[in-house]
């Protein structure tokens, strides 16, 4: 059978990444982290959520895992966004701290650096403690901006997880490959549910330009994501890829900030309300695994703080297409939604004061020592920094 685990697979996939931005000298491995050394991660709960469908009483049952968790942490009521009812400009909106307004497919960039790159350049730390592992396709812009004196040089690994697992496809797929693959049609078959979920049906070339994978390490994927989709944990949803490569960049970098995007709920925009409320509870599920890796990771524990949050909502029963499908009418249901924080440096409870994303910028660079440049948003003083 094959030679590589997922494991490796995916190690070989972030160092790829990685090892473009920096030198083959920095490759020791870091250092283990001392008590002091905070760490951030930001989840958005992706792709848009309603209220009703998370915290409100009627929606508790579709997420179990924070609701568990809820009581450790600190609650947010009131978290809104004030902002471009879009995915890529709500979430560059939450890593930025000034609400963006810019193209939402991947085009552009952010006006105003983001949290990687003040961070980075504050600090000197190297590119592999800032991560964004991103569902959404069209995020691969999401870890800097052009601003002078930023820019990528001081950005994010950005990780497009179906991206990685495409161009293995490629590979996989479409070429001679003597070895491994006894059924290539019921590959594709599994590929294509994770490829090919999500609302935003562009095509997978425009975002072909960034960062290419070596010949290398695209011959150890050829062999290495075929056990790995036939394997016992193989993922049937592109979140629950960018949650095991999310784990796999903690354990192997450690990074100290680092943005996960889930994206699947959106699944909403085709109109099954049951597929919504399942991806939900999926991402709930996700949450819960990702604060599992937290306490259970000798890096994470005890300094870590994870900000967990809808980027946005979606359109109440009253609007037309009946709710649910689309986060465009701009009303409280797409709006106001929460943020459950969890971990290191918390005062516990509960806030009904009005927060926005645009706060948690300031919030995540504090944490982590870092004075923000010029935000609209503010530290959240119930995290304390
Ligand atoms: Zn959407």
């Amino acid at each position: 059978m094959l030679r590589l685990a997922k494991r490796d697979f995916l190690k070989l996939a972030g160092l790829a990444i990685a090892e473009k931005l920096v030198p083959s000298w920095a490759w020791a491995r870091p250092a283990e982290p001392t008590e002091s050394d905070r760490k951030v991660i930001i989840v958005t709960f992706g792709g848009g959520c309603r209220y009703q469908e998370t915290f409100a009483p009627e929606g508790l049952r579709n997420i179990p895992r924070l609701v568990g968790l809820k009581d450790d942490g600190r609650f947010f009521r009131n978290c809104a966004n004030d902002g471009v009812l879009s995915h890529y400009n709500s979430t560059s909106s939450i890593v930025t701290g000034n609400w963006q307004r810019v193209d939402d497919f991947g085009f552009g960039w952010a006006r105003s650096p983001t949290i990687f790159e003040y961070f980075r350049k504050a600090t000197g730390v190297r590119s592999t403690d800032a991560w964004a592992i991103c569902t959404n396709k069209s995020f691969a812009t999401m870890g800097a901006t052009k601003v002078r004196g930023y820019g990528e040089g001081h950005g994010a690994n950005v990780v497009l997880p179906k991206q990685l697992l495409l161009e293995a496809v490629d590979e996989v797929i479409k070429r001679d490959l003597d070895q491994g693959v006894a059924d290539r049609e019921n590959v594709l078959r599994q590929l294509e549910g994770i490829l090919n979920a999500g609302y935003e049906g562009i095509g997978w070339t425009i975002f072909r330009g960034g960062r290419q994978l070596d010949r290398q390490v695209r011959q150890t994927l050829k062999r290495g994501l075929v056990e790995y989709i036939y394997g016992p944990e193989a993922p049937n949803s592109g979140d629950e890829l960018t949650f095991f490569v999310a784990r796999e960049v903690m354990r192997e970098f450690a990074p100290r900030l680092m943005l996960v995007n889930f994206w699947d709920m959106d699944v909403a925009h085709w109109g099954a309300y049951s597929l919504y409320l399942q991806a939900i509870t999926k991402t709930d599920r996700l949450c819960g695994m990702l604060w599992d890796e937290v306490r259970a990771n000798p890096s994470y524990r005890d300094k870590t703080t994870l900000l967990i949050l809808p980027e946005l909502g979606r359109d109440g029963d009253q609007d037309t297409a009946n709710g649910f499908l689309n986060h465009r009418s701009g009303d409280p249901s797409c709006r106001d939604v929460w943020m459950l924080a969890l971990g290191a440096g918390l005062d516990r409870g509960e806030t009904d004061r009005r927060i926005a994303h645009v706060d948690l910028a300031p919030t995540a660079l504090g944490m982590l020592g870092v004075a923000p440049g010029e935000m609209q948003g503010n530290p959240i003083p119930e995290i304390l920094i």
